[in-house]
């Protein structure tokens, strides 16, 4: 039923993401469809880019792509089915909007923490996904 899956994976909570991915998984099965895993990188703040190595993005962009990688491995579908990608923006649900219209998603599953107070007013990424996305969007709470 989908044929292209999104699973934006916050790297700092890989215990979050592990049920959604495992339902994408699962979900991908059903038609064969793919899997792109996103992380999404904060920019460094320019104020703070002369106290950091030149290379500093660059590291962190690597060690991004290879933590997506290991996840894309345990999965254990066929690798021609799985891929990620690391974004860098200011804007965690921007990047996930704009991974998912370059891959086509037709479903953006992705891991929230339970409602509270604090997201009422403010909203999170998974709200926002929710509001703007154009294609379908699981959020997988535990
Ligand atoms: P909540 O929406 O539960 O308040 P967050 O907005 O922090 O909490 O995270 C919800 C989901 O947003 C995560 O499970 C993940 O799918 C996505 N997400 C958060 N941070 C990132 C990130 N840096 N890169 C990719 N996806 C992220």
């Amino acid at each position: 039923m989908f044929k292209s899956i999104l699973v934006p994976i916050d790297l700092t909570n890989t215990d979050l993401a592990k049920p959604a991915v495992a339902t994408a998984v699962l979900l991908s099965q059903t038609s064969n469809g793919t899997i792109r895993l996103l992380n999404v990188l904060h920019m460094t703040p320019v104020m703070l880019t002369e106290y950091v190595p030149a290379d500093f993005d660059m590291l962190q962009r690597q060690s991004s792509q290879e933590a997506l990688a290991i996840v894309a491995r345990e999965v254990g579908i066929e690798p021609s089915r799985i891929s990620s990608v690391v974004r860098q923006g200011n804007s965690v649900y921007h990047e996930i909007l704009e991974e998912s219209q370059a891959v086509d998603a037709d479903l953006i599953v992705m891991a929230s923490h339970r409602p509270a107070m604090k997201t009422y007013f403010l909203g999170s990424n998974a709200g926002y996904v929710v509001r703007y996305a154009s294609c379908s969007v699981l959020v997988v709470r535990h």
